[in-house]
């Protein structure tokens, strides 16, 4: 490998690239915008595109793309050459500020729940300055926001702009309340990426893998994950290799790759990157699930990023651990070093709980989705009920603040009011709480509910606006206080008390717990069209107005495209098991009955019984009767489907799945009773231990 600071962000046009290559007055415009968001005027934008353009095709590029998040949750993009006719016959390379400030790809082929009808297709992509451009095979990526010609949103992006924004808006007076000047507040992103690993040989002999992402039949393997042994386990060669490639892959589009390892699942691993904003973590994320899939292929894997791509094993998250952090680089959640600077954090940490509290909603829909509904309240994922964990330590000083009494867990610190606040935290002063769906890990929250495939946008938007409404609602409230000391005090007290019903750091995978929740009041949304309900909820849609992230419409259309993502999934599911019981399965299943039977037939007519083939053809033929009924059970339940959206997803989540269970079933015991040479799909065993 070449040397690792020169290959890093080698093929990003990342501020030091912008530095050697801008005119001075230019790079300083473009800092401006990028910094303070001040609109670029064009003359500028022809500057940077020339350079840019110039830049890109010294690196073997050869076309452009405008690279956007439409609502699918994968990223999109179109590719434009960088050529123009000269008038001689031949062509010159060339690349506008119009070309990459704007672009306009036809909107109506993307979901836009109904913002957008296909005869006013008008859709156009806007440059976010914000994230920098790159290049992937040979084409210059230019990142940008997606938006409907009438200025509604078509994709995750611009929401998660906006969000910062509020976030920004609202730490930045808060801050001031404290006696801070910052000019900004980024919210920071740690997305952390689980993933499997299996041989690409039996990956295509699964068209259940490649229709739906997971395996719709499929025996348990005689080993599961009970050893727990292979949890940050020695890394197999061939795993090794391709974990370095993944990470130079990464390190040149300037992504911080930074801990490779393995999960707790058999061909199950991590990639951690080093945080960063929130917009820029998650055009990452996006990048790196797209390269994860690339770099796999050239070392004969796949890589499975769906939730559930196994029945009984661990599925794959990805943990969103968020915080914010002033320009200066201050991280708000830092419990820190000074008592003074601890009732900041209190009020900071208060908000937090708040915001997760009031919007437990929101959160659990910014994680809703038909794969991650299977891990999601299985025995390795956080439930669906969302709590927060803040561990032992914390958790005495919010009783001492609640009850108003002297905390002494560490060196207590007493401040002039009488009221005690925080003693300095260690870092990692909390055992790790695994269980609980939203834990405070020593300076920032790790979020464990989002699904490894999920593009995190849209969790970041409900944490950041929830959060920005906790400290606005704060803000408003202590911006005119005479006795600031008292009044923060009394405002951090009152709110503990208020939200302390989320707190809870006991085992989230205990059977009391759904109890417990219940009992305080807590939602517990087991299904995606449960929660997806809420999604327009009075109290969201004003929330979201209040901050100028979404509007009416722009929910409602976000609430729809998600039903209607989820109905379509699972029907694609069940249309799926339904062609490889009919087509692979029972033929497999028949042939070994037949074969058994003209067996049991023939040594009878020498006189020889043979009980113990008979009744195998016997069981084999029933549980090939018992499928095959099943699979017309679900045929028809699969053509009775409602057509609207909310319908469908209803009927999906009561009707189709268990339908669905109904085939697998016998199938799974066909699996373990007919001949291996005759099964036509590889096993668990197959898949999970010979890689
Ligand atoms: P674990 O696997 O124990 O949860 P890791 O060290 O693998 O922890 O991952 C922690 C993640 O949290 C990393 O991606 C890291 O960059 C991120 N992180 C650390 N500090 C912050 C912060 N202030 N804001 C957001 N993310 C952070
Ligand atoms: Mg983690």
């Amino acid at each position: 490998m070449q040397n690792v600071p020169e290959l890093f962000g080698s093929m990003v046009f990342n501020d030091k690239v912008m530095k050697a290559h801008l005119p001075r007055d230019v790079y300083r415009s473009l800092k401006n915008t990028i910094q303070r968001g001040a609109p670029l005027d064009l003359d500028v934008a022809n500057v940077v595109a020339t350079c840019m353009k110039d830049w890109a095709v010294s690196k073997g590029a050869t076309h452009f793309t405008h690279w956007f998040q439409p609502m699918t949750g994968v990223t999109a993009e179109k590719h434009d050459s960088f050529i123009s006719p000269c008038g001689d016959g031949g062509v010159i390379m060339d690349f506008s500020g119009k070309e990459l400030v704007k672009g306009e790809p036809d909107a109506s082929s993307f979901p836009s729940g109904g913002l957008r009808a296909t005869f006013e297709a008008r859709g156009y992509t806007a440059w976010d300055p914000t994230s920098y451009a790159f290049i992937k095979d040979d084409t210059l990526c230019i990142p940008t926001a997606f938006c409907s010609y009438t200025g509604q949103v078509l994709d995750k992006k611009t929401p998660l702009l906006r969000s910062m924004e509020a976030l920004s808006r609202q730490a930045v007076r808060v801050l001031a309340l404290f006696g801070k000047k910052a000019c900004r507040v980024t919210a920071t992103i740690g997305p952390e990426q689980e993933y499997f690993l299996i041989n690409k040989q039996d990956y295509a002999c699964r068209p259940d893998l490649i229709l739906t992402g997971r395996t719709l039949v499929g025996a348990p393997a005689p080993k599961g994950q009970e050893m727990e042994d292979h949890y940050f386990g020695s890394l197999r060669p061939r795993v090794k290799a391709f974990m370095a490639d993944l990470d130079e892959e990464l390190w040149k589009l300037g992504i911080l790759a930074k801990t490779e390892h393995n999960e707790v699942a058999p061909c199950q691993h991590e990639m951690a990157p080093i945080f960063a904003t929130a917009n820029i973590a998650t055009d990452a994320n996006q990048l790196t699930m797209e390269v994860m899939k690339k770099v796999a292929d050239r070392h004969r894997f796949a890589c499975l990023l769906h939730e559930k791509p196994f029945e009984g094993v661990n599925g794959s998250g990805k943990h969103n651990n968020w915080s914010m952090s002033t320009e200066k680089g201050e991280n708000l959640l830092d419990p820190g070093s000074t008592p003074a600077e601890n009732t900041q954090f209190l009020l900071f940490l208060t908000a937090v709980i708040k915001a997760v509290d009031d919007f437990q909603d929101l959160l659990r829909i910014s994680v809703a989705s038909a794969g991650n509904d299977h891990r999601l309240g299985a025995n390795e994922a956080p439930p669906a009920i969302v709590s927060v964990y803040v561990g032992d330590e914390l958790q005495a000083v919010i009783d001492c603040l609640i009850e108003g009494t002297p905390c002494r867990p560490n060196a207590p610190t007493v401040l002039d009011t009488g009221a005690v606040v925080l003693p300095n935290l260690p870092r990692d002063t909390s055992d790790r709480n695994r269980t609980s769906p939203f834990a405070f890990t020593g300076n920032k929250f790790e979020f464990r509910m989002p699904g490894s495939s999920f593009n995190i946008a849209c969790t970041n938007v409900m944490l950041n606006t929830a959060v920005a409404d906790a400290l606005a609602q704060y803000a408003d409230e202590l911006e005119g206080s005479a006795d600031f000391q008292k009044d923060l005090l009394t405002l951090i007290r009152r709110e503990l008390a208020a939200h302390q019903r989320i707190l809870f750091n006991g085992n989230g995978y205990g059977e009391e717990w759904p109890v417990e929740a219940a009992r305080r009041g807590l939602c517990n949304f087991r299904t995606t069209p449960e929660a997806l309900v809420h999604y327009t909820d009075e109290k969201n849609v004003a929330l979201f107005a209040r901050h100028g992230i979404y509007t009416r419409e722009e929910i409602a259309s976000r609430q729809e495209i998600l039903l209607d993502e989820y109905g379509k999934a699972i029907r694609i599911e069940a249309l799926t098991l339904l062609d490889l019981v009919r087509q692979q399965i029972a033929p497999a299943c028949i042939k070994y009955a037949n074969g058994l039977a003209a067996g049991v037939s023939a040594k009878k007519a020498l006189g020889i019984e043979a009980p113990a083939e008979a009744a195998l053809t016997g069981k084999v033929s029933a549980l090939t009767g018992e499928m095959l009924a099943a699979a017309d059970s679900l045929d028809a339940c699969v053509a009775a489907m409602p057509q609207d959206v909310t319908g469908m997803a209803r009927y999906c989540a009561d009707k189709v799945l268990p339908a669905m269970a109904a085939v697998r079933t016998p199938a799974d015991k066909l699996e373990q009773t007919v001949d291996r040479t005759l099964w036509p799909l590889p096993t668990y065993s197959d898949m999970l231990f010979y890689v």
